[in-house]
Protein backbone atom coordinates (compact mmCIF):
# COMPACT_ATOMS: atom_id res chain seq x y z
CA UNK A 1 0.00 0.00 0.00
CA UNK A 2 1.15 3.30 -0.69
CA UNK A 3 0.02 7.15 0.04
CA UNK A 4 0.18 10.10 -2.21
CA UNK A 5 0.09 13.36 -0.25
CA UNK A 6 -0.45 16.44 -2.63
CA UNK A 7 2.23 18.96 -1.58
CA UNK A 8 2.20 21.58 -4.65
CA UNK A 9 1.45 25.57 -3.20
CA UNK A 10 -2.18 24.65 -3.19
CA UNK A 11 -2.22 21.56 -1.33
CA UNK A 12 0.43 23.65 1.25
CA UNK A 13 -1.57 26.59 1.40
CA UNK A 14 -4.35 24.44 1.99
CA UNK A 15 -3.14 22.42 4.71
CA UNK A 16 -1.15 19.61 3.75
CA UNK A 17 1.87 19.79 5.53
CA UNK A 18 -0.15 19.18 8.69
CA UNK A 19 -1.87 16.32 7.66
CA UNK A 20 2.04 14.70 5.94
CA UNK A 21 3.02 15.39 9.69
CA UNK A 22 -0.03 13.46 10.87
CA UNK A 23 -0.10 10.77 8.66
CA UNK A 24 4.34 10.47 9.29
CA UNK A 25 3.44 9.97 13.71
CA UNK A 26 0.34 7.37 12.98
CA UNK A 27 3.12 5.58 10.54
CA UNK A 28 5.90 6.15 13.06
CA UNK A 29 3.57 5.08 16.27
CA UNK A 30 1.68 1.81 14.58
CA UNK A 31 4.93 0.28 13.34
CA UNK A 32 3.88 -0.28 10.06
CA UNK A 33 5.79 -0.07 6.66
CA UNK A 34 3.68 2.56 4.42
CA UNK A 35 4.78 3.93 1.38
CA UNK A 36 4.76 7.87 1.35
CA UNK A 37 4.70 10.08 -1.59
CA UNK A 38 4.57 13.68 -1.76
CA UNK A 39 2.89 14.72 -5.16
CA UNK A 40 2.32 18.07 -6.47
CA UNK A 41 -0.64 19.65 -7.70
CA UNK A 42 -2.90 17.17 -9.41
CA UNK A 43 -4.81 19.72 -10.86
CA UNK A 44 -7.88 20.10 -8.18
CA UNK A 45 -7.09 23.05 -5.88
CA UNK A 46 -9.87 23.57 -4.87
CA UNK A 47 -10.56 20.16 -3.23
CA UNK A 48 -6.89 20.24 -1.38
CA UNK A 49 -5.40 18.80 0.91
CA UNK A 50 -5.83 15.62 -1.67
CA UNK A 51 -4.67 12.55 -0.01
CA UNK A 52 -4.91 9.22 -2.51
CA UNK A 53 -4.39 5.79 -0.98
CA UNK A 54 -3.25 3.12 -3.81
CA UNK A 55 -4.08 -0.35 -1.97
CA UNK A 56 -2.03 -3.63 -2.57
CA UNK A 57 -3.81 -4.16 -6.22
CA UNK A 58 -3.28 -0.89 -7.60
CA UNK A 59 -7.08 0.32 -6.23
CA UNK A 60 -6.74 4.21 -5.96
CA UNK A 61 -9.14 5.68 -3.12
CA UNK A 62 -9.16 9.76 -3.79
CA UNK A 63 -9.80 11.46 -0.32
CA UNK A 64 -10.22 15.42 -0.87
CA UNK A 65 -10.22 18.31 1.86
CA UNK A 66 -8.41 16.09 4.17
CA UNK A 67 -8.09 18.08 7.24
CA UNK A 68 -5.30 16.18 10.46
CA UNK A 69 -8.44 14.73 12.08
CA UNK A 70 -9.78 13.39 8.89
CA UNK A 71 -6.31 12.06 8.10
CA UNK A 72 -6.07 10.12 11.50
CA UNK A 73 -9.51 8.57 10.28
CA UNK A 74 -8.36 7.26 7.24
CA UNK A 75 -4.57 5.75 8.58
CA UNK A 76 -7.21 4.20 11.11
CA UNK A 77 -9.89 2.85 9.17
CA UNK A 78 -8.38 2.39 5.50
CA UNK A 79 -4.65 2.08 6.14
CA UNK A 80 -4.88 -0.26 8.95
CA UNK A 81 -8.41 -1.64 8.45
CA UNK A 82 -8.96 -1.56 4.60
CA UNK A 83 -12.28 0.55 4.92
CA UNK A 84 -12.56 3.22 2.82
CA UNK A 85 -13.62 6.50 4.30
CA UNK A 86 -16.88 7.71 2.50
CA UNK A 87 -17.26 10.97 4.36
CA UNK A 88 -14.36 12.71 2.23
CA UNK A 89 -14.14 10.36 -1.13
CA UNK A 90 -14.06 12.08 -4.11
CA UNK A 91 -17.29 12.59 -6.12
CA UNK A 92 -17.80 11.19 -9.70
CA UNK A 93 -18.69 15.49 -10.50
CA UNK A 94 -15.26 15.66 -9.03
CA UNK A 95 -13.56 12.87 -10.93
CA UNK A 96 -15.09 13.94 -14.64
CA UNK A 97 -12.70 17.34 -13.62
CA UNK A 98 -10.10 15.12 -14.29
CA UNK A 99 -11.11 12.62 -16.95
CA UNK A 100 -12.38 15.74 -19.40
CA UNK A 101 -8.84 16.52 -19.46
CA UNK A 102 -6.25 15.55 -22.09
CA UNK A 103 -2.67 15.69 -20.50
CA UNK A 104 0.63 16.11 -21.30
CA UNK A 105 2.83 18.89 -20.03
CA UNK A 106 0.86 17.82 -16.78
CA UNK A 107 1.15 13.75 -17.54
CA UNK A 108 3.05 13.60 -14.12
CA UNK A 109 1.75 16.44 -12.33
CA UNK A 110 0.09 15.04 -8.74
CA UNK A 111 1.64 11.50 -9.77
CA UNK A 112 5.02 11.46 -9.37
CA UNK A 113 7.53 12.46 -6.48
CA UNK A 114 9.05 15.82 -8.14
CA UNK A 115 12.14 15.28 -5.68
CA UNK A 116 12.81 11.79 -7.02
CA UNK A 117 14.41 11.37 -10.79
CA UNK A 118 13.84 7.60 -10.14
CA UNK A 119 10.16 8.54 -10.16
CA UNK A 120 10.41 10.08 -13.09
CA UNK A 121 12.84 7.58 -15.18
CA UNK A 122 10.48 4.69 -13.85
CA UNK A 123 7.10 6.97 -15.96
CA UNK A 124 10.04 7.35 -18.96
CA UNK A 125 12.00 9.82 -17.80
CA UNK A 126 15.06 10.85 -19.81
CA UNK A 127 13.75 8.50 -22.62
CA UNK A 128 13.39 10.80 -24.95
CA UNK A 129 16.74 12.41 -24.74
CA UNK A 130 18.07 9.40 -24.47
CA UNK A 131 16.35 8.77 -28.01
CA UNK A 132 17.46 11.86 -29.75
CA UNK A 133 21.17 11.92 -28.82
CA UNK A 134 21.24 8.01 -29.97
CA UNK A 135 19.24 8.06 -32.47
CA UNK A 136 18.36 11.77 -34.37
CA UNK A 137 20.40 14.26 -35.74
CA UNK A 138 19.41 18.19 -34.71
CA UNK A 139 17.50 18.64 -37.99
CA UNK A 140 15.60 15.80 -37.63
CA UNK A 141 14.56 16.98 -33.91
CA UNK A 142 13.52 19.96 -35.41
CA UNK A 143 11.38 18.25 -37.76
CA UNK A 144 9.71 16.16 -35.31
CA UNK A 145 8.89 19.72 -33.20
CA UNK A 146 7.64 20.94 -36.79
CA UNK A 147 5.49 17.84 -37.12
CA UNK A 148 4.29 18.07 -34.02
CA UNK A 149 3.30 21.65 -35.03
CA UNK A 150 3.67 22.93 -30.98
CA UNK A 151 3.89 26.72 -30.76
CA UNK A 152 4.92 28.80 -28.13
CA UNK A 153 2.84 28.29 -24.30
CA UNK A 154 4.15 31.39 -23.69
CA UNK A 155 1.23 33.56 -25.27
CA UNK A 156 2.19 34.53 -28.67
CA UNK A 157 2.00 31.09 -30.12
CA UNK A 158 4.91 31.23 -32.38
CA UNK A 159 5.89 27.40 -33.96
CA UNK A 160 8.52 26.52 -31.63
CA UNK A 161 10.62 24.35 -34.75
CA UNK A 162 11.16 27.77 -36.49
CA UNK A 163 12.46 29.48 -33.68
CA UNK A 164 14.59 26.42 -32.91
CA UNK A 165 15.40 26.19 -36.33
CA UNK A 166 16.55 29.74 -36.37
CA UNK A 167 18.75 30.02 -33.01
CA UNK A 168 20.24 26.57 -34.61
CA UNK A 169 21.12 28.62 -38.22
CA UNK A 170 22.47 31.53 -36.88
CA UNK A 171 25.79 31.98 -36.87
CA UNK A 172 27.56 32.66 -33.91
CA UNK A 173 28.79 30.58 -30.68
CA UNK A 174 28.25 29.53 -27.32
CA UNK A 175 24.57 29.28 -28.03
CA UNK A 176 22.27 29.20 -25.18
CA UNK A 177 18.52 27.82 -23.95
CA UNK A 178 16.82 29.96 -21.98
CA UNK A 179 13.54 28.84 -20.31
CA UNK A 180 11.02 31.64 -19.47
CA UNK A 181 9.22 30.66 -16.08
CA UNK A 182 8.79 34.81 -15.23
CA UNK A 183 4.94 33.82 -14.90
CA UNK A 184 3.55 36.63 -13.86
CA UNK A 185 0.08 37.15 -15.06
CA UNK A 186 -2.32 37.76 -12.12
CA UNK A 187 -4.58 34.07 -11.95
CA UNK A 188 -2.17 32.61 -13.72
CA UNK A 189 -0.59 29.40 -11.83
CA UNK A 190 0.43 26.80 -14.96
CA UNK A 191 4.24 27.43 -15.10
CA UNK A 192 4.48 27.42 -11.27
CA UNK A 193 2.46 23.84 -11.15
CA UNK A 194 4.60 21.77 -13.80
CA UNK A 195 8.04 23.05 -11.77
CA UNK A 196 6.40 22.03 -8.74
CA UNK A 197 5.37 19.16 -9.59
CA UNK A 198 7.38 17.68 -12.49
CA UNK A 199 10.62 19.94 -12.77
CA UNK A 200 12.51 17.11 -14.71
CA UNK A 201 10.04 17.25 -17.44
CA UNK A 202 11.01 20.80 -18.23
CA UNK A 203 15.21 20.03 -17.88
CA UNK A 204 14.57 17.38 -20.60
CA UNK A 205 12.65 19.75 -22.92
CA UNK A 206 15.36 21.88 -22.71
CA UNK A 207 18.06 19.52 -23.03
CA UNK A 208 17.30 18.20 -26.17
CA UNK A 209 16.49 21.85 -27.42
CA UNK A 210 20.08 22.54 -26.60
CA UNK A 211 21.17 19.49 -28.52
CA UNK A 212 18.56 20.47 -31.47
CA UNK A 213 20.41 24.23 -31.66
CA UNK A 214 23.88 23.69 -30.63
CA UNK A 215 23.75 24.89 -27.39
CA UNK A 216 25.68 23.53 -24.23
CA UNK A 217 24.39 26.02 -21.55
CA UNK A 218 20.67 26.91 -20.38
CA UNK A 219 19.03 29.24 -18.14
CA UNK A 220 16.22 28.92 -15.97
CA UNK A 221 14.72 32.59 -14.93
CA UNK A 222 12.52 31.86 -12.73
CA UNK A 223 10.62 34.24 -10.06
CA UNK A 224 11.90 34.61 -7.01
CA UNK A 225 8.72 34.75 -5.63
CA UNK A 226 7.88 30.71 -6.51
CA UNK A 227 10.10 29.78 -3.65
CA UNK A 228 9.06 25.71 -3.88
CA UNK A 229 9.69 25.82 -7.62
CA UNK A 230 12.93 27.31 -7.17
CA UNK A 231 13.40 24.97 -4.26
CA UNK A 232 12.46 21.59 -6.41
CA UNK A 233 14.48 22.98 -9.80
CA UNK A 234 17.43 22.50 -7.65
CA UNK A 235 16.96 19.30 -6.64
CA UNK A 236 15.88 18.11 -9.57
CA UNK A 237 19.58 19.38 -11.55
CA UNK A 238 21.21 18.29 -8.58
CA UNK A 239 19.86 14.52 -9.62
CA UNK A 240 20.22 15.12 -13.04
CA UNK A 241 23.92 15.82 -13.06
CA UNK A 242 24.68 13.28 -10.61
CA UNK A 243 22.35 10.38 -12.94
CA UNK A 244 24.27 11.89 -15.76
CA UNK A 245 21.40 13.56 -17.54
CA UNK A 246 23.09 16.84 -17.45
CA UNK A 247 26.68 17.50 -18.06
CA UNK A 248 29.74 16.39 -20.14
CA UNK A 249 28.96 13.77 -22.38
CA UNK A 250 25.77 12.94 -22.26
CA UNK A 251 24.60 9.28 -22.92
CA UNK A 252 28.11 9.10 -24.33
CA UNK A 253 27.60 11.17 -26.94
CA UNK A 254 30.08 14.73 -27.55
CA UNK A 255 26.69 16.81 -26.45
CA UNK A 256 27.27 18.40 -23.30
CA UNK A 257 24.32 20.67 -21.41
CA UNK A 258 24.38 22.32 -17.88
CA UNK A 259 21.54 24.50 -16.82
CA UNK A 260 21.57 27.03 -13.96
CA UNK A 261 18.74 28.69 -12.08
CA UNK A 262 18.41 32.95 -12.08
CA UNK A 263 15.87 33.76 -9.68
CA UNK A 264 13.97 36.98 -11.30
CA UNK A 265 13.42 39.88 -8.78
CA UNK A 266 9.79 40.27 -9.90
CA UNK A 267 9.26 42.83 -12.71
CA UNK A 268 6.40 41.39 -14.89
CA UNK A 269 8.05 43.37 -18.19
CA UNK A 270 10.90 40.40 -17.54
CA UNK A 271 8.53 37.68 -19.22
CA UNK A 272 9.33 39.91 -22.07
CA UNK A 273 11.86 37.66 -23.73
CA UNK A 274 14.57 40.76 -24.41
CA UNK A 275 13.72 42.20 -20.41
CA UNK A 276 14.06 38.74 -19.68
CA UNK A 277 17.87 38.56 -21.42
CA UNK A 278 18.39 42.21 -20.24
CA UNK A 279 17.80 40.98 -16.41
CA UNK A 280 20.02 37.94 -17.15
CA UNK A 281 23.01 39.88 -17.84
CA UNK A 282 22.84 41.69 -14.72
CA UNK A 283 21.17 44.97 -16.60
CA UNK A 284 18.16 46.43 -15.66
CA UNK A 285 14.92 44.47 -17.07
CA UNK A 286 13.92 46.56 -19.36
CA UNK A 287 12.97 45.48 -23.48
CA UNK A 288 15.26 46.05 -26.19
CA UNK A 289 14.22 46.58 -30.01
CA UNK A 290 13.24 43.51 -32.45
CA UNK A 291 14.90 42.93 -34.44
CA UNK A 292 17.71 41.54 -33.34
CA UNK A 293 15.59 38.46 -32.54
CA UNK A 294 16.95 36.82 -29.51
CA UNK A 295 17.90 33.91 -32.05
CA UNK A 296 19.79 35.83 -33.77
CA UNK A 297 21.65 37.78 -30.83
CA UNK A 298 20.17 37.03 -27.27
CA UNK A 299 22.01 36.44 -24.07
CA UNK A 300 25.72 38.11 -24.09
CA UNK A 301 24.72 39.09 -27.76
CA UNK A 302 24.60 35.00 -28.98
CA UNK A 303 22.06 33.15 -30.62
CA UNK A 304 19.65 32.44 -28.11
CA UNK A 305 16.07 30.23 -27.99
CA UNK A 306 13.72 31.24 -25.32
CA UNK A 307 10.33 29.45 -24.53
CA UNK A 308 8.30 28.96 -21.71
CA UNK A 309 7.73 26.03 -19.03
CA UNK A 310 4.58 24.73 -20.95
CA UNK A 311 6.51 24.49 -24.01
CA UNK A 312 9.39 22.54 -23.12
CA UNK A 313 7.33 20.49 -21.06
CA UNK A 314 5.49 18.90 -23.76
CA UNK A 315 9.07 18.20 -25.85
CA UNK A 316 9.87 14.95 -24.31
CA UNK A 317 6.35 13.89 -24.96
CA UNK A 318 6.30 15.00 -28.38
CA UNK A 319 9.76 12.92 -29.07
CA UNK A 320 8.82 9.88 -27.33
CA UNK A 321 5.39 9.31 -28.78
CA UNK A 322 5.92 11.20 -32.22
CA UNK A 323 5.21 15.01 -33.65
CA UNK A 324 2.02 13.57 -35.16
CA UNK A 325 0.88 11.96 -32.15
CA UNK A 326 0.57 15.47 -30.77
CA UNK A 327 -0.86 16.79 -34.13
CA UNK A 328 -3.51 14.36 -34.15
CA UNK A 329 -4.74 16.48 -31.17
CA UNK A 330 -6.55 19.78 -31.54
CA UNK A 331 -6.83 22.01 -34.30
CA UNK A 332 -5.28 22.81 -37.99
CA UNK A 333 -3.34 25.01 -36.85
CA UNK A 334 -3.72 24.91 -32.93
CA UNK A 335 -2.19 21.52 -32.21
CA UNK A 336 -1.94 19.69 -29.00
CA UNK A 337 -3.33 20.35 -25.57
CA UNK A 338 -2.84 23.65 -23.39
CA UNK A 339 -2.55 23.89 -19.68
CA UNK A 340 -5.28 26.36 -17.70
CA UNK A 341 -5.47 28.21 -14.41
CA UNK A 342 -9.34 28.55 -13.79
CA UNK A 343 -9.57 31.33 -11.55
CA UNK A 344 -12.27 33.94 -10.24
CA UNK A 345 -16.02 33.18 -9.81
CA UNK A 346 -15.58 29.24 -10.97
CA UNK A 347 -16.93 26.57 -9.03
CA UNK A 348 -13.78 24.09 -9.48
CA UNK A 349 -10.78 26.41 -9.70
CA UNK A 350 -7.70 24.88 -10.36
CA UNK A 351 -5.66 23.39 -13.13
CA UNK A 352 -6.92 22.40 -16.32
CA UNK A 353 -5.35 20.44 -19.71
CA UNK A 354 -7.64 19.85 -22.64
CA UNK A 355 -7.17 19.90 -26.24
CA UNK A 356 -6.78 22.86 -28.27
CA UNK A 357 -10.38 23.15 -30.19
CA UNK A 358 -12.71 22.82 -27.18
CA UNK A 359 -14.74 25.50 -26.26
CA UNK A 360 -14.77 27.74 -23.49
CA UNK A 361 -17.87 26.95 -22.61
CA UNK A 362 -16.91 23.40 -22.45
CA UNK A 363 -14.01 24.37 -20.28
CA UNK A 364 -15.77 26.67 -17.76
CA UNK A 365 -18.79 24.35 -17.59
CA UNK A 366 -18.17 21.13 -17.94
CA UNK A 367 -14.76 21.30 -16.68
CA UNK A 368 -15.01 23.76 -14.15
CA UNK A 369 -18.28 23.06 -12.91
CA UNK A 370 -19.78 26.16 -13.65
CA UNK A 371 -20.27 29.76 -11.56
CA UNK A 372 -19.98 30.00 -7.90
CA UNK A 373 -23.36 30.31 -6.46
CA UNK A 374 -25.51 29.19 -9.67
CA UNK A 375 -25.15 32.58 -10.55
CA UNK A 376 -24.85 33.72 -14.63
CA UNK A 377 -21.42 34.13 -15.95
CA UNK A 378 -20.66 37.46 -17.37
CA UNK A 379 -17.65 37.06 -19.19
CA UNK A 380 -14.39 35.48 -19.17
CA UNK A 381 -10.63 36.95 -19.02
CA UNK A 382 -8.14 35.11 -20.71
CA UNK A 383 -4.00 36.25 -20.57
CA UNK A 384 -4.66 38.33 -17.36
CA UNK A 385 -3.56 41.47 -17.80
CA UNK A 386 -2.24 41.88 -21.42
CA UNK A 387 -5.26 39.96 -22.90
CA UNK A 388 -9.08 41.32 -23.04
CA UNK A 389 -12.46 39.48 -21.68
CA UNK A 390 -14.95 37.34 -23.80
CA UNK A 391 -18.19 37.87 -23.30
CA UNK A 392 -21.01 34.92 -22.26
CA UNK A 393 -22.43 35.00 -25.79
CA UNK A 394 -18.74 34.27 -27.28
CA UNK A 395 -18.34 31.35 -24.75
CA UNK A 396 -18.74 28.96 -28.02
CA UNK A 397 -15.55 30.23 -29.42
CA UNK A 398 -12.82 27.26 -29.67
CA UNK A 399 -9.59 27.12 -27.39
CA UNK A 400 -7.33 27.83 -30.30
CA UNK A 401 -5.01 30.99 -31.22
CA UNK A 402 -6.98 32.29 -34.17
CA UNK A 403 -10.04 31.64 -32.78
CA UNK A 404 -9.59 33.62 -29.42
CA UNK A 405 -7.55 36.65 -31.49
CA UNK A 406 -10.80 37.12 -33.29
CA UNK A 407 -12.83 37.77 -30.20
CA UNK A 408 -10.28 40.57 -29.29
CA UNK A 409 -8.76 38.53 -26.62
CA UNK A 410 -5.41 36.74 -26.63
CA UNK A 411 -4.72 32.99 -25.61
CA UNK A 412 -1.93 34.12 -23.21
CA UNK A 413 -0.51 32.06 -21.67
CA UNK A 414 -3.29 29.95 -19.67
CA UNK A 415 -4.64 32.61 -17.10
CA UNK A 416 -8.62 31.92 -17.09
CA UNK A 417 -10.00 34.14 -15.15
CA UNK A 418 -14.36 34.21 -14.79
CA UNK A 419 -16.48 36.68 -14.30
CA UNK A 420 -20.21 36.45 -13.10
CA UNK A 421 -23.28 38.66 -13.56
CA UNK A 422 -22.11 41.13 -10.71
CA UNK A 423 -19.02 41.61 -11.60
CA UNK A 424 -18.00 45.00 -12.83
CA UNK A 425 -16.83 45.20 -16.06
CA UNK A 426 -15.06 48.57 -15.89
CA UNK A 427 -13.57 47.94 -12.31
CA UNK A 428 -12.08 44.68 -13.55
CA UNK A 429 -10.47 46.99 -16.60
CA UNK A 430 -9.17 49.99 -14.08
CA UNK A 431 -7.84 46.49 -11.69
CA UNK A 432 -6.00 45.27 -14.98
CA UNK A 433 -4.57 48.33 -16.51
CA UNK A 434 -3.46 49.93 -12.58
CA UNK A 435 -1.76 46.52 -13.17
CA UNK A 436 0.25 46.86 -16.02
CA UNK A 437 0.61 50.97 -15.66
CA UNK A 438 2.28 49.59 -12.25
CA UNK A 439 5.15 47.70 -14.58
CA UNK A 440 5.71 49.64 -17.44
CA UNK A 441 9.57 49.95 -16.83
CA UNK A 442 9.08 53.57 -18.57
CA UNK A 443 11.10 53.49 -21.40
CA UNK A 444 8.37 54.61 -24.10
CA UNK A 445 6.86 57.15 -23.77
CA UNK A 446 3.09 55.99 -25.00
CA UNK A 447 3.09 53.05 -22.31
CA UNK A 448 5.22 55.09 -19.55
CA UNK A 449 2.19 57.95 -19.73
CA UNK A 450 -0.27 56.81 -21.91
CA UNK A 451 -1.11 53.99 -19.19
CA UNK A 452 -1.38 56.34 -16.39
CA UNK A 453 -3.64 58.91 -18.30
CA UNK A 454 -6.30 55.99 -19.15
CA UNK A 455 -5.73 54.89 -15.46
CA UNK A 456 -6.70 58.15 -14.12
CA UNK A 457 -9.75 58.65 -16.83
CA UNK A 458 -10.87 55.01 -15.49
CA UNK A 459 -10.57 56.07 -11.89
CA UNK A 460 -12.53 58.93 -12.51
CA UNK A 461 -15.49 56.81 -14.00
CA UNK A 462 -15.33 54.17 -11.54
CA UNK A 463 -15.82 56.46 -8.74
CA UNK A 464 -18.49 57.97 -9.92
CA UNK A 465 -17.12 61.14 -11.49
CA UNK A 466 -17.00 60.31 -14.89
CA UNK A 467 -17.86 63.21 -17.50
CA UNK A 468 -18.96 62.95 -21.21
CA UNK A 469 -16.06 62.46 -23.49
CA UNK A 470 -14.05 60.20 -21.22
CA UNK A 471 -15.19 57.00 -23.32
CA UNK A 472 -14.02 58.40 -26.25
CA UNK A 473 -11.14 59.64 -25.35
CA UNK A 474 -9.89 56.44 -23.21
CA UNK A 475 -10.46 54.38 -26.41
CA UNK A 476 -8.00 56.74 -28.44
CA UNK A 477 -4.89 56.82 -25.71
CA UNK A 478 -5.91 52.81 -25.72
CA UNK A 479 -5.28 52.69 -29.81
CA UNK A 480 -2.12 55.34 -29.02
CA UNK A 481 -0.86 53.29 -26.99
CA UNK A 482 -0.54 50.18 -28.72
CA UNK A 483 0.18 51.07 -31.81
CA UNK A 484 3.47 53.31 -29.78
CA UNK A 485 4.64 50.95 -27.66
CA UNK A 486 7.91 49.00 -28.06
CA UNK A 487 7.21 45.85 -26.49
CA UNK A 488 4.62 43.48 -25.52
CA UNK A 489 3.36 44.72 -22.43
CA UNK A 490 2.52 48.11 -23.70
CA UNK A 491 0.94 46.74 -27.16
CA UNK A 492 -1.50 44.79 -25.18
CA UNK A 493 -1.75 46.76 -21.66
CA UNK A 494 -4.97 48.52 -23.38
CA UNK A 495 -6.56 45.11 -24.33
CA UNK A 496 -8.71 44.59 -21.35
CA UNK A 497 -9.92 48.46 -21.89
CA UNK A 498 -10.88 47.49 -25.15
CA UNK A 499 -12.45 44.11 -25.08
CA UNK A 500 -14.69 45.91 -22.28
CA UNK A 501 -15.42 48.58 -24.43
CA UNK A 502 -16.76 46.48 -27.51
CA UNK A 503 -18.45 44.00 -25.19
CA UNK A 504 -19.32 46.02 -22.33
CA UNK A 505 -19.76 49.77 -23.29
CA UNK A 506 -22.87 50.29 -21.35
CA UNK A 507 -21.73 49.67 -18.20
CA UNK A 508 -19.22 52.55 -18.99
CA UNK A 509 -21.82 54.72 -20.08
CA UNK A 510 -24.12 53.77 -16.97
CA UNK A 511 -20.87 54.96 -14.67
CA UNK A 512 -21.09 58.17 -16.14
CA UNK A 513 -24.60 59.39 -16.99
CA UNK A 514 -26.72 57.35 -14.98
CA UNK A 515 -23.96 57.64 -12.21
CA UNK A 516 -24.12 53.99 -11.63
FE1 LIG B 1 8.73 49.49 -21.18
FE2 LIG B 1 6.13 49.77 -21.69
FE3 LIG B 1 7.88 50.47 -23.51
FE4 LIG B 1 7.52 47.89 -22.91
S1 LIG B 1 6.04 49.23 -23.87
S2 LIG B 1 9.46 48.96 -23.22
S3 LIG B 1 7.12 48.06 -20.71
S4 LIG B 1 7.63 51.41 -21.48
Amino acid sequence: MKVLVGLGSCGIAAGGNKVLQVLEEEVKNSGINLEIKKVGCIGLCYLEPIVEVIDGEGKKTTYVRVTPEVMKGIFKEHILNNKVVENNVISGEDIEYLTGQKRIALRNCGIINPESIDEYIESGGYKALEKVLKDMSPERVIEEMKISGLRGRGGAGFPTWFKWNAARQAPGSPKYVVCNADEGDPGAFMDRSILEGDPHSVIEGMAIAGYAIGAEQGYIYVRAEYPLAIKRLQIALKQAKEKGFLGKNLFGTDFSFEIKIKAGAGAFVCGEETALIASLEGERGMPRLKPPFPAQKGYLGKPTNINNVETFANVPWIILNGGSAFAKIGTEKSKGTKVFALAGKIKKGGLVEVPMGISLREVIFNIGGGIKGDRKIKAVQLGGPSGGCIPEALLDTPVDYESIVKTGAIMGSGGMIVMDETTCMVDMARYFLAFTQKESCGKCTHCRIGTKRMLEILERITSGNGKEGDIEKLEELALNVKEGSLCGLGQTAPNPVLTTLKYFRDEYEAHIYDKK
